[in-house]
């Protein structure tokens, strides 16, 4: 595509500075026709706020005749950005309280978000960290460090998951020193990467890539989609390369107004993920980031899809639905609920919305 994109292994998606001084995000999506020439100034103050970044694969999965493309509605900036509600907050989930140390957010005892860069191959519109992502681009190597040295002094430490900004984005030597200072904690025993890249950057995943992923083994990729449509033939390769490596695939989803909040649209992804051994873990219910109310369902809305598609889809189908609590108190399942108790029996609801009374048997042990 252009210069716009990150193009070499060590450079990074563009920034909300960049973005407010050139509007090169909007340029780039103005070049590839998916606004027009007003449209581009009149996102101005939309992208001079919030990053905009899209990558040359995902602008191919877009259709240019749907005016409601799930692909560009998750890239393609809206002037609804702008609203921005009382309920919505710079720091959805609180993850600025639970950060002792820079690039660290320690929420639960046994496992730490470890945070080494800010950038991201795609700025999508409905982030929950879209306030501290696009900026500064990574972790000094001191900050790094001091990372590193907290988890290394946590003995309770199970697990890091590196998040951020996207930590496919950087180089396989830089991922590769981070995942083997890893390694080398005792008490660090899985590591797990989030990441977006294996489907809207999948030539990032190449065999020098694939091998560090593998030799950091056991390490989970957590790949963030929302739609089938995003998975080019490339993707889906990128992915059997990675699980053909041995690396353990997971999905996180994030319920999308008009994207993916139909049982058929979210269960042809998550059918689409299972063919190609990738795990349903979350569907997040959408933070109230900045900005967003646009893309956010209600929470009863998010337990009729998941209730639907229980009796609809493969038990391997099914993510577990989740809230991040506003402010940082973590995540909790929400639903939706299929038993209560009805003085000593249980109520128990199957698929099809009948009821069955459950009682448990009373054993005496002799
Ligand atoms: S890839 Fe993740 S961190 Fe990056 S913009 Fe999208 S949701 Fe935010």
């Amino acid at each position: 595509m252009d210069g716009a994109q990150p193009q070499a292994a060590d450079t990074f998606a563009e920034t909300k500075s960049e973005a407010s001084q050139e509007g090169s995000g909007l340029a780039q999506l103005r070049r590839a026709g998916h606004i027009s020439d007003a449209e581009r100034n009149s996102l101005a103050p939309v992208a001079a706020q919030f990053g905009v970044a899209v990558t040359p694969q995902m602008l191919r999965q877009i259709d240019p005749q749907n005016p409601t493309d799930p692909v560009a509605a998750q890239f393609v900036p809206s002037l609804n950005e702008l609203k921005i509600s009382d309920e919505e907050l710079s720091d959805p989930i609180g993850d600025h309280q639970h950060s002792p140390v820079k690039g660290i957010i320690h929420r639960y005892p046994d496992r730490v978000l470890l945070t080494p860069v800010y950038v991201c191959p795609v700025y999508c519109r409905f982030c929950f960290r879209r306030e501290d992502v696009g900026g500064q681009d990574a972790l000094s190597a001191n900050e790094l460090e001091a990372a590193l040295n907290y988890i290394r002094s946590n003995t309770e430490v199970w697990e890091v998951i590196l998040s951020g900004g996207d930590p496919l984005i950087l180089s396989p030597r830089r991922l590769n020193n981070i995942l083997q200072s890893l390694r080398d904690i005792p008490h660090v025993k899985v590591i797990r990467i989030h990441s977006r890249v294996p489907v809207v950057s999948p030539e990032r995943i190449s065999d020098e890539l694939t091998a560090v992923l593998r030799a950091a083994n056991p390490l989970y990729v957590v790949i963030h989609t929302n739609h089938a449509q995003e998975f080019s033939s490339a993707a889906l390769n990128a992915c059997a390369k990675l699980a053909d490596a041995g690396v353990p695939l997971l999905s996180q989803t994030v319920l999308l107004k008009g994207i993916n909040d139909t049982p058929e649209k979210l269960g042809a992804l998550m059918r689409l993920l299972v063919e190609n051994r990738i795990k349903p873990y979350y569907l997040h219910h959408a933070d109230r980031a900045k900005g967003t109310g646009h893309f956010r369902t209600s929470i009863e809305e998010g337990q009729a899809l998941m209730r639907q598609m229980r009796g609809d889809y493969s038990g391997l189908c099914q993510p577990q639905y989740v809230l991040d609590i506003p402010g940082g108190a973590g995540k909790s399942p929400v639903g939706p609920q299929y038993i209560k108790r009805e003085g000593e029996h249980w109520e128990v609801t199957d698929f099809k919305e009948d009821t069955h009374s459950y009682a448990e048997e009373h054993t005496t042990v002799k």
